[in-house]
């Protein structure tokens, strides 16, 4: 089915005759531009459905941070709930208050949300925990991700409880789910293994993930054909993080091993259904302080923010 241009040394698309931009080879496919998009469209449209992430009548919460992830996820979720009846959509952006990187990607969410005509709410740190991530995390940079993820979280649930949306969507690829049950066992954190396979307990909406099968490479690749790449900053905290070096490693691995990304998430899922009886989480209840509903006596945000304190 598949074959290589003698001249060029570049392959042919496995559907047609033109040239593939893109190989993906735990698949054995190479595709052209318009067969990627046709595909990549259609397996979005199929996890959604195949996890009932979407019905009619819902309201969409999308988080969009204006980077490639969540450009692809307004882009794409724009086109799937076309498939479904009164579903609406309403953009969110968290504004950290990064200096040097989150200005770029705001505007970029701005101008993305008003071409698509979706509506559009920004929310910032100063706003709802009194500072931004800068001044919060003075002297304290090697807890960046950790602060940042437990307050964006927040952020976004309450932003998308603001907006009356069903549901909030996230735009998580397949990289950074593997990457999760990769760190989570690294760190011996079972109980949030398996959380992290099941529906968020932490708070009141429910949270979906449309691109949890999709590559980073292929979310390149698509973005480039819609005419939507942008060379953005990277998050100048990223360098702390033991999910950067995680990353690394996972690359080369499914360089080496096509699949295996795949298969790692497979495992969290079947790990996850033998424990489906044992409670490893613990009860649900209430934060003491906001009444957020949480595993422990104090939710993330109410325990993390006095740490924080300036
Ligand atoms: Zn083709
Ligand atoms: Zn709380």
């Amino acid at each position: 089915m598949t074959a290589a241009s003698p001249c060029s040394g570049r392959s042919t698309c496995s559907c047609c005759t033109k040239s593939a931009v893109i190989s993906l080879r735990d698949r054995n496919l190479q595709l052209c531009g318009d067969h990627f998009r046709e595909d990549l469209e259609a397996r979005v449209s199929q996890t959604v459905r195949e996890n009932t992430m979407i019905r009619d009548g819902d309201r969409i919460a999308v988080a969009l941070s204006g980077g490639k992830d969540s450009t692809a996820l307004l882009l794409l979720l724009d086109k799937v709930v076309k498939d479904y009846t009164g579903v609406s959509l309403a953009a969110i952006t968290v504004d950290e208050g990064i200096a040097g990187y989150r200005e770029d990607t705001v505007v970029s969410a701005v101008r993305l949300a008003a071409d698509l005509g979706i509506e559009h709410r920004i929310v910032s740190f100063p706003e709802l925990f009194g500072a931004s991530l800068d001044t919060f995390l003075k002297g304290k940079e090697t807890r960046a991700c950790t602060v940042c993820g437990i307050l964006r979280k927040k952020a976004l649930a309450t932003a998308a409880q603001q907006a009356g949306a069903d549901r909030l969507a996230t735009g998580h690829n397949l990289n950074d789910e593997a990457q999760s049950v990769l760190m989570n066992v690294l760190r011996g954190d079972l109980p949030r293994l398996i959380r992290d396979s099941g529906k968020e307990t932490e708070f009141f909406i429910p949270r979906i993930k449309p691109l949890q099968e999709i590559s980073e490479k292929e979310i390149a690749v698509y973005l480039m054909i819609r005419g939507a790449w942008r060379e953005l900053p990277e998050c100048p905290y990223t360098r702390y993080a033991l999910r950067a070096e995680v990353r690394t490693m996972l690359s080369k691995l499914e360089y080496d091993y096509p699949g295996t990304m795949k298969r790692l998430i497979q495992s969290r899922k079947t790990l996850s259904a033998c424990l489906k009886k044992s409670d490893v989480s613990g009860p649900l209840q209430h934060c003491k302080q906001c009444g957020d509903p949480c595993s422990r006596e104090l939710c993330q945000v109410c325990s993390l923010l006095p740490s924080l304190r300036l």
